[in-house]
């Protein structure tokens, strides 16, 4: 415990110290006060939602009592492992079982790196010329990079962008940030990170990555403008030839592994429409995004409610002439609180002077994520008596409704074209960045009719209207499912990963490797996305390279230079996912799964690991061995 060991000078007045304490999550300052302290009356006090008015004035009270004495910039060592539990079940107010607090204590991050890989004793001496590639220097390519770093390891990162930042580079369009708070969207070594915004706008996160790129040392390993056409694995040697295009011509690099963090959201989706090409104005994907687009006096059409389509509407509406807004299925839209707010000076002096407030706030905000499992798996009895899924789903199915009917100002028009006929947590959620209030504008018009053509001066629906629109949007997506395309990669026996994966779709084993691909791993793989108990995908990165960075590690302490996964184990594994994502809403009737890029062409789940978050982050973290052939 530790108390503060003497008054620090600070530049602040109590009644700002307040204001900072007033504005910061009261659960994370409960946590960390009472880690601080040891005050059995902080930890007598129920978390913030069950504070009585009382109990919230005494909390505030001791915050910044304490802060007025001892503020300053001090880093909290992780507490022993049974102090640690106590104030993560404080936390929550729950008991959590042993399983759930292996996958969650590293949540608050006090660890200076949590989850990366070691060597076993001191850094074993080489094999001549040893090195990594890793494709993409996006949020994973960035993990993995600093996992190699740290290791000592040489690798090299190519990437087909002039930058880092992966998709963040690439997705520029208006209003653009994003939709999961941000202190939990950053990666767990990098402390106390001073977001600009509570949800970061897609500028912000950019420069993120690129700060992190720089100071971790992996900018300087990675080799810009280099667009991965070929992979091909040489079995007699056990290294890669990796062929990309360059400014430059072709350029060829040969690896011992290669490691692929290229992302899902790369390849934008291109709708074709008949007549698409007789169009007179541009068509624009937002992933294309030209700043120098001017809409102001434009009509607009947006093809698209996703997440984009929804998270630029209101940017579009309040610049252009007219919007029509093309939607083809519902989304269920949630709000998200302080979606859009600056983060207040206060805050930030919080989360500098605050020993534990940083850790504890983003355990607070991951937290909200725990019990996500619960809305995704039925209740037959439940359903037996009338009830559509269970009954957390139908009640978020409920409160969504009536957001629906709230925004819209009660506009049945709308309201009837806008409540989906299928259960909430299906699909990826939206988040509202103002959708349905700017559908309620008059100069912005919700779309319901299939488009059958384009024609040159606008879109044709299928009950014969044409929208006379002058700029068209395409807010249709990305090549989610392709994995690893449009990159060939030549396995053993010559055999084309794409071709291997040509019966049912993408496959992995924990979404990180494939039999016939020795020596190689994927970031984000095949159903490697926690469908549940989620702590928000930086993690998982970090988590992902990790595994891939222990078995590069055995390989080498063990003097091996190949490691893959066996057969057996990719077969078995999938087996039970297949099992596994059956019980789940998203394959299921109520779940619209033909709706849905999580689920394939073949109708399997595609993107997500069906598993319990826990169970899934205890198969990635403890690598079974018996698995996996080292050679
Ligand atoms: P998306 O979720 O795949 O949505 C594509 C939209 O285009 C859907 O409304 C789809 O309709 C519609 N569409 C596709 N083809 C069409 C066609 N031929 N005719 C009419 N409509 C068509 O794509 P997205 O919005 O780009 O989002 C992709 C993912 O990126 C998100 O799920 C999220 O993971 C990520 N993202 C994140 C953020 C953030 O964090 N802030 C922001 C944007 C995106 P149907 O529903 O009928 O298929």
């Amino acid at each position: 415990m530790w108390k503060g060991t003497e008054a620090m000078e600070t530049t602040v007045d109590s009644a700002f110290i307040r204001r900072a304490v007033e504005v910061a999550d009261l659960n994370a300052v409960r946590v960390a006060l009472y880690q601080l302290t040891g005050d059995p009356e902080v930890a007598q006090l129920p978390t913030a939602a069950n504070l009585d008015e009382a109990q919230r004035e005494l909390l505030i009270t001791k915050a910044v009592s304490w802060l007025e004495q001892y503020a300053g910039p001090v880093r909290l060592t992780e507490p022993p492992e049974a102090e640690l539990r106590t104030l993560m079940n404080m936390a929550t107010a729950e008991e959590m079982g042993d399983l759930e607090f292996e996958a969650r204590r590293d949540l608050p991050a006090f660890k200076e790196f949590p989850w990366t890989a070691e060597w076993t004793d001191a850094k074993p001496e080489l094999p001549e010329g040893f090195k990594v590639a890793i494709v993409g220097s996006g949020f994973s390519g960035l993990a993995m990079g600093v996992q190699l770093e740290r290791l000592g390891i040489p690798y090299v990162v190519l990437e087909r962008r002039g930058e880092p930042g992966g998709t963040w580079t690439i997705n520029r369009y208006p209003d653009v940030r994003v939709d999961t708070i941000s202190i939990t969207y950053e990666f767990s070594f990098e402390k106390d990170h001073q977001w600009d915004e509570y949800f970061g706008r897609g500028a912000e996160v950019r420069s993120y990555l690129e700060h992190i790129s720089r100071k971790y040392g992996v900018f300087d390993h990675t080799l810009f403008n280099r667009d991965l056409k070929r992979a091909t694995f040489d079995e007699g040697r056990n290294v890669w030839m990796l062929e990309s295009e360059t400014p430059d011509g072709p350029e060829t690099i040969e690896a011992n592994v290669v490691v692929t963090a290229v992302g899902t959201f790369a390849n934008p989706k291109f709708p074709q429409f008949e007549g698409q090409e007789s169009f007179e104005g541009p068509i624009l994907h937002p992933a294309a995004w030209s700043p120098d687009l001017e809409l102001s006096g434009k009509r607009v059409a947006i093809i698209g409610n996703g997440s984009t389509g929804v998270q630029l509407l209101a940017p579009i509406a309040a610049e252009a002439e007219q919007v029509f807004v093309f939607q083809r299925t519902p989304q269920w839209i949630s709000p998200r609180e302080k979606y859009g707010a600056p983060i207040e000076p206060e805050l930030h002096w919080l989360v500098e002077n605050f020993p534990g407030y940083w850790n504890w706030a983003r355990y607070m905000a991951i937290a909200a994520l725990f019990q996500t499992h619960r809305f995704l798996v039925p209740d037959e009895e439940w359903k037996a008596q009338g009830g559509k899924f269970n009954p957390l789903n139908d009640k978020m199915r409920e409160d969504l409704t009536a957001y629906i009917k709230a925004q819209t100002g009660g506009r049945v028009d709308l309201i009837d074209k806008l409540i989906p006929d299928y259960a909430p947590f299906s699909r990826r959620p939206v988040v509202d960045n103002g959708w349905y209030k700017a559908l309620t504008r008059d100069n912005v018009e919700l779309v319901t009719d299939g488009i059958t053509r384009f024609t040159p001066k606008g879109i044709e629906t299928q009950d014969g209207t044409l929208y006379d629109v002058d700029v068209i949007v395409t807010a249709t997506g990305f090549e989610v499912i392709k994995y690893l395309w449009p990159t060939e990669y030549i396995g053993k026996d010559g055999v084309s990963i794409h071709d291997f994966w040509s019966k049912d779709g993408p496959r992995a084993y924990l979404g990180m490797m494939t039999p016939n691909f020795p020596n190689m791993f994927m970031i984000y793989g095949p159903n490697s996305q926690p469908v549940s108990g989620g702590t928000g995908l930086p993690i998982w990165y970090v988590i992902w390279s990790a595994y891939s960075a222990q078995c590069v590690v055995r390989m080498i302490e063990e003097g091996h230079s190949r490691v893959e996964v066996k057969e057996e184990a990719y077969e078995r594994y999938n087996k039970a996912l297949d099992a596994e994502a059956a019980k789940l809403i998203l394959l299921q009737e109520e779940g619209a799964p033909d709706k849905n890029y999580y689920v394939n062409e073949f109708g399997r789940l595609q993107v997500n690991a069906p598993w319990y978050g826990p169970e899934y982050h205890r198969m990635c973290t403890r690598v079974d061995w018996d698995d996996i052939e080292i050679s």
